[in-house]
């Protein structure tokens, strides 16, 4: 079988079913586990965010009228397609981005499901019948919003940018992508060709590889009528800024510093694993990941020999060619913040009871911190690295205290053996996603997906929630044509309670 991205021809282009030379030189795509060079392909510029969003918007029209049908087509043969070409796509995720096999086959089928379900929604219903006179017919019907700019991280990266694009297109709008420039195939060219082999038209999915100045430029863009943002809450704060001064839609998906709270009957074997789980998949590069374990004292000692235990006994490396748990991080900044992070709370009096040190190129081992308290870096900030900061607590209610102490409010998960004990905490935890004995990592392509505080705007992802992110709402209402024209508006005209006859249309 012909494998789906030819490197070679990504070298000077701009992928996406519209190819053209890019403005902003190349990209080098790096293997972090080694180093080695995968592809040179091409970055682009603000003008090319420009011609992309203009040809955009005016290949959006003929696609928001292609039958429901044949739209829903075009997502279903992209996620046949993809299943086809899973191996590629692990290969992919798994040498540019880092990811253990385990990881990337989740990633791969986590968008799979975003494709089928985008597919879906056109299946439902797109509108209300509104009460209305005898003579006029008044519904609300939604419509898309145009062009929708896509900002997508490197962390997860084909899911991240799919998880906004399959739901856009299938409702209408045409998509331009910009994927990070560490993850730009994975995360972009591989979504494009899905789409144009696929048979998407021509114009409807851009996909710009690129960085902060295309990103900017996408936001800026007089013709992309919404971003929908994944990120940092630093660079989300400046995209919703600069959307919110032009009036745009905006969703903003940002950073999360998430609580796995461990609760004095709680099942600690099961907390260990759990709480292993949450703070080192994907080297603990996850927005939800579980990155402050609050753990009442009773069963603290027990929870940190278990958690240690199991961060001793996983392994670190190259992913593509050796069996490891843990792959290399991103990037050496990111490898640089992470030791910063251990560095410094160690220096306030954090111990280290697992790892804290370096493996390899960008591999860091699996660390658990103990002896950490709230002014701690290593409690206070998002870390995105193999961490596990335990912070130990008198009982329940200083547990809720200390999980609600950030400016965060992604996702919380908690462990008890009350299974009322965990719904009734869930009512007093600030985050958007709550889990009862679970760890903090979950996401499917139904729940609200999204984030509270500093964590989103309040924007959701999922299956129904698309219809409110990527849509807008038209009211129409049609009369016969042999309707006569509205009379001159006049004091007779209205009733005694100052109501027009006429409903308003006399206004
Ligand atoms: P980042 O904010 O630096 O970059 C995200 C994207 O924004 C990239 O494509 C980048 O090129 C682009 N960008 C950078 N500057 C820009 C600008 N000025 N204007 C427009 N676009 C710009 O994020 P990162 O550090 O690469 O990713 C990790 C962060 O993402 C973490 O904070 C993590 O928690 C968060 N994240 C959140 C979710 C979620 O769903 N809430 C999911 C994954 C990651």
């Amino acid at each position: 079988m012909a494998r789906l991205v030819d490197t070679d021809a990504l070298a000077g282009t701009v992928s996406g079913n519209d190819r053209r030379t890019p403005t902003g030189g190349t990209i080098t795509v790096t293997e972090p586990a080694t180093g080695q060079v995968l592809a040179v392909i091409g970055r682009a510029g603000s003008d090319d965010v420009r011609t992309a969003a203009a040809t955009a918007r005016r290949a959006q029209p003929g696609w928001a009228a292609t039958p429901p049908a044949a739209r829903a087509e075009v997502l279903r043969t992209a996620e046949r397609l993809l299943t086809e070409h899973r191996d590629e796509a692990i290969e992919w995720l798994v040498r540019e981005g880092g990811a253990v096999p385990g990881k990337a086959g989740y990633e791969v089928d986590a968008v799979r499901d975003e494709l089928w379900v985008a597919a879906a929604l056109l299946t439902q219903p797109c509108g209300h019948l509104l009460p209305s006179g005898p003579e006029r017919h008044s519904v609300a019907r939604r419509i898309p919003l145009g062009v929708v700019g896509v900002i997508s991280p490197w962390n997860v990266p084909m899911l991240l940018g799919m998880r906004a694009v399959a739901p856009a297109i299938a409702l209408g709008n045409a998509v331009v992508l910009k994927p990070d420039p560490r993850t730009a195939v994975s995360g972009g060219h591989l979504v494009a060709k899905l789409f144009e082999e696929a048979g998407l038209p021509t114009g409807v999915l851009h996909v710009l590889p690129g960085g902060a100045e295309a990103g900017a430029a996408l936001t800026r863009d007089q013709d992309v009528a919404m971003i929908a943002f994944t990120g940092s809450t630093r660079v989300g704060r400046e995209v919703g800024a600069v959307a919110g001064g032009l009036l745009k839609r905006v969703s903003l998906e940002l950073g999360g510093n998430n609580a796995f709270l461990v609760l004095d009957d709680a099942d600690v074997d099961a907390a260990a694993a759990a709480g292993a789980w949450g703070a080192f998949f994907h080297q603990g590069q996850i927005c939800m990941a579980a990155s402050r374990h609050i753990v009442v004292e009773s069963v603290a000692d027990e929870y940190l020999d278990k958690l240690a235990r199991r961060a001793n006994e996983l392994r670190v490396g190259d992913p593509w060619r050796e069996e490891v748990d843990l792959g290399p991080l991103i990037d050496a900044t990111q490898l640089d913040r992470v030791r910063r992070i251990v560095a410094e709370s160690v220096s306030a009096g954090a111990s280290v009871r697992a790892g804290g040190i370096r493996h390899s190129r960008l591999g860091f081992r699996p660390t658990v911190l103990a002896d950490v308290t709230p002014t701690m870096p290593a409690f206070a900030e998002e870390i995105f690295g193999p961490v596990a900061p335990v912070t130990v607590v008198a009982d329940e209610d200083a547990a809720v205290e200390a999980a609600n102490r950030t400016e965060y409010g992604l996702v919380a998960a908690v462990r008890t053996g009350s299974v009322e004990r965990g719904l009734a905490l869930a009512d007093r935890i600030e985050t958007a996603l709550v889990h009862v004995n679970d760890q903090t990592i979950y996401d499917d392509a139904f729940g609200p997906f999204g984030g509270r505080k500093y964590s989103g705007n309040g924007s959701r992802y999922g299956a129904t929630q698309s219809w409110e992110e990527f849509t807008q709402w038209q009211w129409l209402t049609v009369q016969p044509s042999t309707t006569p024209p509205p009379g001159r508006p006049s004091a007779k005209a209205c009733d005694a309670s100052g109501t027009r006859s006429g409903g308003r249309s006399a206004t």
